[in-house]
């Protein structure tokens, strides 16, 4: 299949931040595919959303629905084998002795931007986009820039591909995410993403908050909550 420059890929998890990628992207390029991923997390309800916001928001937005190509769905369940995490067992949310906490799972990313550039070969994109942000996260490793920047150029050498990584969000906070999608798609895009992605890393969809479900209290939902809140502060 041939290389076309205006086919994105999008690392899309379900989650808000990655919901804000896929409509960035369908504003930029002229098609855009999504690829998730089933590591073995604990909480299916992210993947569930997947399909729910692609739905809704290639109705919401018809100019971008007919960019909107294929979900690809990776196996990438051998993650879970590997050991303990927050994200893939039953145990705490927590600060590890090596500073990162629980929910950290090693190499996930990693493995991810493998797969999918190995993927964006076969689907002739030549760009990954994924809603890595190094200011507002819990100092996850692969979410940095300089790991992607090293990965991204790993890809080129190792695919023989001018293949291109993109963080949208690398540099602004959660409020500046919801800034992002109001900028992007209006209230429409806003509630969408309130709606329809799921970021709690306790699986909880029971209670409706403002700023869309969760527990509440869990680090994703703390950030999220305290996102939307200086957002609408600054509005
Ligand atoms: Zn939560």
């Amino acid at each position: 299949m041939s290389e076309t420059p205006e086919t994105a890929l999008v690392l899309f998890s379900g989650g808000q931040d990655s919901a804000t990628c896929l409509a960035s992207a369908l504003s930029r390029y002229a098609r855009v595919e999504t690829v998730g991923f089933d590591y073995g997390q604990r909480h299916r309800v992210e993947l569930a959303c997947r399909d729910t916001f692609r739905a809704n928001l290639a109705a919401a937005f018809p100019a971008w629905g007919a960019r909107l190509g294929p979900d690809h769905l990776l196996d990438a369940r051998v993650l879970k084998s590997l050991g303990e995490t927050a994200m893939t067992e039953d145990i705490a949310i927590d600060m590890q002795a090596n500073g990162l906490p629980t929910t950290f799972v090693p190499g996930r990313n990693l493995l991810f931007f493998t797969l999918a550039g190995a993927l964006a070969m076969r689907r002739g994109a030549s760009v990954l986009v994924g809603g890595m942000c190094e200011t507002d996260f819990s100092g996850y490793p692969d979410c940095r820039a300089v790991t992607l920047k090293a990965q991204e150029r790993t890809l080129q050498l190792g695919l023989e591909s001018e293949i291109e990584i993109e963080a949208p969000l690398m540099y602004i906070d959660k409020a500046g995410t919801w800034a992002l999608a109001e900028s992007l798609g209006g209230q429409v895009l806003v509630d969408l993403v309130t709606e329809d992605t799921h970021t709690c890393y306790l699986g909880d969809r029971t209670h409706r908050h403002p700023w869309g479900y969760g527990c509440g209290t869990c680090p994703a939902c703390e950030l999220r909550s305290n996102g939307w809140t200086r957002w609408q502060a600054a509005r």
